[in-house]
């Protein structure tokens, strides 16, 4: 009887609170669109630790050091991690110890924006410069602008079905209210 409730108020505990949960959700996502959802063992093992050796990161998650490593360098490629060596005096070689920088998460979210807010306004550029003139596959398994299509011959190069001329304005607005959107955001954060 008493075992059951002790072992239920640790799992209240453990519960986290909505400000955590948001936090290691952006986390989640980060990681994964930066270096990859394999990365996720080490960052989740590091979180709310300091200074720990690759070796126990390995042995902790059951992978390679070899892996590990090529893990913590991505992420510390992305400022994601800090670390500092120091020589082992047992074993006489250097052993690096790593923290995981929570504070280079929103950096990096930020970042990632800018980026795909740039990548849309040049795709919107490029819309806009060939607005009218852009010819797509009745099945959808392409899509290009006039110069292109000439030289494949109004046909699909991936089914060999005849490209539809297409309007692009729908398509130029849908980029438009993507970097509205964006930039609003922005301004919040
Ligand atoms: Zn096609």
């Amino acid at each position: 009887m008493t075992k059951k409730t002790s072992k239920r108020n640790r799992k209240v505990r453990r519960v986290k609170t909505g400000i955590q949960r948001l936090s290691s959700k952006l986390t989640q996502s980060i990681v994964s669109q930066s270096i990859g959802e394999e990365a996720m063992p080490v960052v989740e093992y590091l979180k709310g630790k300091r200074d720990i050796s690759e070796f126990q990161i390995a042995k902790k998650i059951r992978a390679e050091v070899g892996f590990v490593r090529k893990m913590l360098y991505a992420l510390q490629n992305h400022n994601l991690v800090t670390y500092f060596r120091k020589k082992d005096r047992e074993k006489g070689w250097y052993i690096s110890y790593w923290t995981f920088n929570q504070k280079g998460v929103p950096e990096l979210a930020l970042s990632i924006k800018r980026n795909r807010l740039q990548m849309l306004k040049e795709r919107l550029k490029n819309e806009q410069k060939h607005e009218g003139l852009f010819y797509i596959c009745p099945q959808f398994c392409s899509r290009m602008e006039f110069e292109k299509a000439t030289e494949v011959d109004f046909r699909c190069p991936e089914c060999g079905k005849p490209l539809q001329h297409q309007d692009n304005g729908k398509t130029i607005e849908r980029i438009k209210e993507n970097i509205m959107e964006m930039e609003q955001e922005k301004a919040v954060a």
